[in-house]
């Protein structure tokens, strides 16, 4: 029986990692983590008879305390960390959405615990020390995000040397297609609808700026330790080709399958371990063409931005991820138009030109401080 702990449980991830284990008798969850959803966690709670639960907002956590008997309940961030280090678990899935996930990933891979990580942002904003440690205490770093699920099983049979190319696919969002005049009209109920996957709203708005990509290739420079100039992105509006590896021989292998995050999440829990998922088989005739096409990087800026951040390296992924939670967050509250997202993260790596990053301790000032100059240029730059 494997022991699964898992963190932002009433999210999109998380409801489904739950789904996950209850079809699966080899897993049972040992913990549960939310950040205020306390009605929705207590429920999950005492569905899978789990307890011990944290949830990050510490009123929450004293509405979950007061009205629930079932178990313990841990308030804060603090709490979040005590439910890592103290659970007796085998893996961790971090489904937190933002850096928040950050302290989450370095406590699970700092006691030697294996992680399910689909906290991208995790990888974004602390990359080179987060492999460092995982790497130190021997932990299992697997990948939750579609993309790199893939990529982590095709790279899996291949010696080192072989691979010459990461190529990551992406939908290309609810506005593929449109040029940078037709995205200033662009409203929140629009991008909030994506053409082929079901996710959580910031992720949702990430998808449709093709911020989302730009993190996932930082996401795999780290998992993979590939160089920028080795990952390409590939627009593929079906989501059917989930990522590629070309190799040194002429050969090009892909994953495929319909897009359904269970997939990725029951690989990650039961690796090396492959079990049922109740999905139909891949039907190639019904499907007839998968089509692709170059990502449009000057009418989604993001991309862009994300990868020269990305290559700057050090401080400059922390700051360009900071800037893009405060720009969507406000995007999402009707104070920043969809083209002022590029422009506030541009704005913000301009005044924050990027520092090494020595260690973990370094980075919630610098996000701190991107947070606080990405606010000020949301004030400045129009609504409309
Ligand atoms: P959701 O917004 O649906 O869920 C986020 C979860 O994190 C909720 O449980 C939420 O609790 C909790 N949470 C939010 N803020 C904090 C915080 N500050 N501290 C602790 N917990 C917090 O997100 P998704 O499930 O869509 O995404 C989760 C992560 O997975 C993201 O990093 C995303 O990029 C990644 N991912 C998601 C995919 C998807 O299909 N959804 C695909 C690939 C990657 P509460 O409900 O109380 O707010
Ligand atoms: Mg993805």
């Amino acid at each position: 029986m494997r022991k699964v702990l898992i963190l932002g449980a009433t999210g999109s991830i998380g409801s489904q990692a739950l789904d996950v284990i209850e079809r699966n008798n080899d897993l049972m969850c040992v913990g549960l983590s939310a950040a205020t959803d306390w009605e929705r966690l207590v429920e999950l709670a005492e569905r899978h008879r789990v307890e011990r639960v944290a949830l990050a907002d510490p009123y929450a956590a004293a509405k979950a305390s007061e009205s629930w008997e079932g178990g313990e309940v841990l308030s804060g961030a603090e709490g979040l960390m005590r439910l890592v280090v103290e659970t007796d678990c085998d893996i961790v899935l971090n489904a937190i959405v933002g850096s928040a996930g950050l302290g989450p990933t370095v406590a699970a891979l700092g006691e030697g615990i294996d992680l399910a990580l689909a906290n991208k942002e995790s990888l974004v904003v602390g990359g080179d020390l987060v492999m460092q440690l995982a790497e130190g205490t021997g932990a299992h770093l697997i990948p939750v995000d579609s993309e790199h699920s893939a990529l982590y099983q095709l790279l899996a049979s291949e010696r080192p040397g072989t691979v010459d190319k990461l190529v990551l696919t992406a939908s290309g969002g609810p506005f593929r297609g449109q040029s940078r005049d037709q995205l200033g009209e662009v409203s929140v109920e629009q991008a909030l609808k994506h053409p082929t996957w079901e996710m959580g709203g910031k992720i949702t708005i990430d998808s449709a700026t093709l911020m989302n990509k730009g993190l996932e290739v930082i996401e795999a420079h780290h998992l993979f330790g590939t160089e920028y100039d080795a990952i390409d992105v590939v627009v593929h509006p079906q989501s059917i080709i989930h990522s590629l590896i070309q190799l040194n021989d002429g050969s090009t292998l892909a994953h495929l399958g319909y897009p359904d995050m269970r997939v990725p999440i029951s690989y990650a829990l039961n690796h090396p371990s492959r079990e049922d998922v109740p999905l139909r088989p891949l039907d190639l005739v019904e499907l007839g063409a998968l089509t692709f096409e170059a990502p449009d990087r000057d009418a989604f800026p993001c991309l862009r931005l994300a990868e020269a951040a990305g290559r700057a390296g050090g401080s400059a992924p922390c700051v360009m991820n900071a800037a893009n939670e405060v720009a969507v967050q406000a995007f999402l509250g009707g104070e920043l138009s969809f083209l002022g997202i590029p422009e506030v993260i541009e704005r913000t790596l301009e005044v924050m030109p990027a520092d090494p990053f020595g260690h973990f301790s370094q980075i919630p000032a610098v996000d701190d401080e991107a947070r606080a100059k990405a606010r000020e240029f949301v004030g400045q730059v129009p609504v409309r």
